[in-house]
């Protein structure tokens, strides 16, 4: 794009104040997305909560989530905005240390990045997996665990995005490298605010896009619905057991009549319609003897 389109069809602009990383001490600035001025249509809620947008004829297609990760150019430190400047000096630490493993992992997956100019879909996909290398040094006052399963879910759906754009890429195979990994983060993040080792603050934004926080009915319906799509399915006692245990998450989310009326009634359809699959698929395996 020449820069004269760049003006006239501007979808981003840079943060007039400069934000310096905790980590190396660089100065950068961060990127975000003009929303206002027809730039955003929005289309198709899919199974996965995940918000499509429909191009726009003046400025083509947008993608919301390419920005949500803030990162930085130079050694590649890369979480969400609310926690960018809140991470305790033993962590800053670790994440000085671990730099050079951080750049060379993702440019192992990801080729000829660019944090310093527009993002594309790519740089998008790269800052997830980025945030997911960062969240792993964190405890458990950041909610490292529900912030990597967010994060390879959102990663997942970039890496889609890529291969719909590039086929023959292998983005197709990374995007479900990535929906596994999520799958995996869902579970255990589930399994953790239940068993008090890593409890979820009222102030984590579960979305899992960016367009509605879904809250913790968000968490535990996305965890069954992967679980579904991408437990383990070697064999049948696997599966048997992977689905029940999907069932048993998802059914937290009913409660009784009054619980549920609050409920938006997105989610709970969602929800039923997903419960019903699982059981029709329980009973087929059964069949099976
Ligand atoms: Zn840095």
């Amino acid at each position: 794009m020449s820069d004269e389109d760049r003006d006239t069809k501007k979808t981003t602009f840079f943060s007039k104040n400069p934000i310096m990383c905790p980590v190396c001490d660089t100065s950068f600035y961060k990127e975000d997305l003009l929303s206002g001025g027809g730039r955003l249509i929005a289309g198709e809620l899919t199974e996965e909560l995940h918000r499509t947008y429909e191009p726009s004829k003046k400025f083509g297609e947008l993608y919301p989530l390419v920005y949500a990760v803030l990162v930085c150019p130079s050694c590649y430190y890369a979480v969400y905005p609310q926690d960018f400047h809140e991470v305790k000096e033993e962590f800053i630490e670790r994440l000085k240390e671990e730099t050079d493993k951080r750049v060379q992992s993702v440019s192992l997956v990801f080729k000829d990045l660019d944090f310093t100019n527009y993002r594309g879909l790519k740089e998008g996909a790269a800052g997830y997996f980025l945030a997911i290398m960062c969240y792993d040094l964190l405890d458990r006052h950041y909610s490292p665990t529900f912030k990597r399963a967010l994060s390879a879910l959102r990663a997942a759906w970039l890496l889609d995005s890529l291969h719909r754009k590039a086929f023959g890429e292998n983005y197709d195979y990374l995007s479900r490298l990535f929906y596994r990994k999520a799958r995996f983060f869902y579970i255990q993040s589930v399994e953790m605010a239940q068993n008090g080792q890593e409890p979820l603050e009222a102030k984590v934004n579960f979305g899992p896009d960016l367009d509605k926080n879904y809250g913790y009915d968000g968490l535990l319906y996305i965890t069954g619905l992967l679980e579904y799509r991408y437990g383990p399915r070697q064999d049948k006692e696997r599966r048997l057991k992977s689905l029940e245990n999907a069932k048993r998450i998802v059914s937290k989310l009913f409660g009784t009549g009054k619980a549920s009326k609050n409920k938006p009634s997105a989610i709970l359809d969602k929800a039923r319609e997903l419960y019903d699959e699982m059981n029709n698929e329980i009973r087929q395996l059964q069949e099976q003897g």
